[in-house]
């Protein structure tokens, strides 16, 4: 079915030939379908990848939202293993109430299993446990010939470590076993602290190392002695407490598409001085973790609020010894352009091993923020902080990418000769083609008849 597909960053329409299998077994067929009728497939979950490394643009598209059964989930020990199109909030709806939460979670609970693994996603407790693909015990890999191979770190490795952080290029996930970590309460423990500069981000953040939750907001317009001042924020999950899947309460939308961008210099520099006096920004005391870690969640289609002409966002990690450096560089090149937005997420990272070839996260300290499209004038922005990045020896996410020069890509993936091996030679996705990636051929070995 010819269907259009927006990412996230609405950064416009791209036509796809669309299959949305209801039950696993049909997925091997219509990924089948798919590759006979346009050539090339990918698997798409949730759609919260901002850029295009979820789309296949005049290629196949198989949409994995109703393949969102649980196969087991063992109370005692905290294993599930699912169908990958099982959401984050479906799977909580599962295992909170028996106390148990997933070990590694990004910032919204609207992402599948299959896009959690694919993107390798990472939230604020990397430096004690690491990314998602760390929790995963093993996974089932359809490829196009129809073998479905069972990948985990002791049973054919080398797919499994190409499929975590892989992009979705190495076939379909069709399920997923993960470690939960246990909980005894809904609510996390929360301190917040007001800081008046980036600087005092780098203390903080050495200062709380024995919190497992940590991250920053950060005032991008701020300049001079007040560049980056922030909120850093800290949390853990309570001792004791209710146990609540989701936070009471209703959530808002934004109906529409607004004809312009709702975030411009005023509104943001308003907003930001706001967020950055408000009683909130100092407090110290519990809530439910639906706030603490998705608190865009609670706004359906806040995407929206950028208008017609969508965002970029645009996240990078640089290494820990340029790290004060270069995120001074960067938030100097912002405040003085007066773009930006609200959103802006600054983390450090710890120095766990990559669980996948391809993953993102590496030892540094990770920025995150989105910017309004206006065009040319953003791109030069992106190709100035591009700049900065590139001489720090640091990398682009590619799940947040729209844009980034193929060189910056092949400069921050070391390990991108290596992953080529395993992609599937059915398997492409816009974000690749762009990068101007061809499959290298494929790794056949350890494969298990379905
Ligand atoms: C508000 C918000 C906050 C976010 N916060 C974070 C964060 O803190 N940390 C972080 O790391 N990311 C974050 N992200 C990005 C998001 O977590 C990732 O883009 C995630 O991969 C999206 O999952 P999805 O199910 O929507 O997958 P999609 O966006 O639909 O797809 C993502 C990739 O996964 C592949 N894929 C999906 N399903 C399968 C499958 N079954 N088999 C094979 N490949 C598959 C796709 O081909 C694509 O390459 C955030 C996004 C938003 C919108």
């Amino acid at each position: 079915m010819r269907q259009t597909i927006t990412s996230w960053g609405n950064l416009g329409p791209v036509d796809h030939d669309v299959e949305t299998p209801g039950f696993r077994d049909e997925a091997a067929p219509l990924m089948a379908a798919l590759t006979t009728r346009v050539g090339t497939v990918l698997a798409h979950g949730l759609g919260r990848s901002y850029g295009d490394s979820a789309l296949n643009g005049q290629g196949g598209l198989l949409i994995t939202r109703r393949l969102d059964r649980c196969h087991a989930f063992d109370h005692a020990d905290g294993v599930l293993r699912a169908d990958a199109g099982l959401s984050l909030a479906e799977l909580h709806a599962i295992t909170v109430p028996r106390g148990w939460f997933v070990a590694v979670t990004p910032g919204t609970k609207f992402v599948t299993l299959g896009g959690a693994v694919a993107n390798d996603v990472h939230g604020k407790n990397h430096h004690v446990a690491g990314t998602f693909g760390h929790h995963v015990r093993a996974l089932g890999l359809r490829r196009s010939d129809g073998t479905l191979r069972i990948c985990a770190p002791d049973s054919d490795p080398d797919l499994f470590h190409a499929t975590i952080g892989g992009l979705g290029l190495t076939g379909l996930i069709e399920w997923v076993e993960i470690q939960l970590q246990p909980i005894t309460s809904s609510d996390m423990e929360v301190e917040n602290i007001r800081f008046d500069h980036v600087d005092r981000f780098f203390d903080l953040a050495a200062e709380s190392l024995d919190w497992p939750y940590t991250v920053a907001w950060v005032d991008c317009l701020s300049q001079g002695a007040s560049l980056g001042r922030g909120v850093f924020s800290r949390g853990r999950h309570a001792a004791a407490g209710p146990l609540a899947a989701k936070a009471g309460g209703p959530r808002l939308a934004v109906p529409l598409t607004p004809p312009f961008s709702l975030l411009n210099g005023p509104t943001l520099r308003a907003f930001n001085a706001a967020y950055y006096n408000r009683p909130g920004a100092t407090f110290a005391g519990r809530c439910h973790f639906d706030g603490f870690f998705y608190p865009l969640d609670g706004v359906h289609h806040w995407n929206r609020v950028y208008g017609p002409k969508g965002f970029y966002q645009y996240q990078c990690v640089v290494p820990p010894h340029v790290a004060r450096d270069a995120v001074r560089d960067l938030l100097t090149r912002i405040a003085a352009s007066g773009t930006g937005s609200c959103l802006v997420v600054l983390k450090n990272f710890g120095d766990r091993p990559p669980a996948g070839l391809m993953s993102f996260p590496m030892p540094g300290t990770t920025l995150a923020l989105d910017f309004p499209n206006h065009g040319t004038r953003t791109l030069d922005l992106l190709a100035d902080l591009d700049r900065v990045v590139d001489a720090a020896g640091g990398r682009l996410y590619p799940a947040k990418d729209a844009r980034m020069p193929s060189r910056l890509f092949q400069a921050g993936y070391p390990a991108l000769a290596a992953f080529k091996r395993h992609i599937d030679p059915a398997f492409m996705s816009d974000f690749w083609r762009r990068m101007g990636q061809a499959p290298h051929g494929t790794d056949q070995a350890g494969s298990e008849q379905a």
